[in-house]
């Protein structure tokens, strides 16, 4: 796992998740007051979702 975990693959895997991370992120931004872009309340769960998949994926992408 070690060297997979560091492996040119998983870094762009990992930049692929992180792009389409940010994608949906704009899909679901605030729209109005307290009001996410898809019609539920601000943030909404697909908000909260992808920022942890972003955060998370984006600590593979820290040292480049
Ligand atoms: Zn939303």
């Amino acid at each position: 796992m070690g060297a997979l975990y560091t492996s040119a693959a998983l870094r762009e895997y990992a930049r692929a998740q992180v792009t389409q991370a940010d994608v949906l992120l704009t899909k679901h931004s605030e729209s109005a007051l307290s009001l996410c872009r898809c019609g539920r309340l601000h943030p909404c769960d697909d908000r909260r979702h992808w920022l942890r998949m972003r955060a998370h994926y984006g600590r593979f992408l820290i040292d480049e």
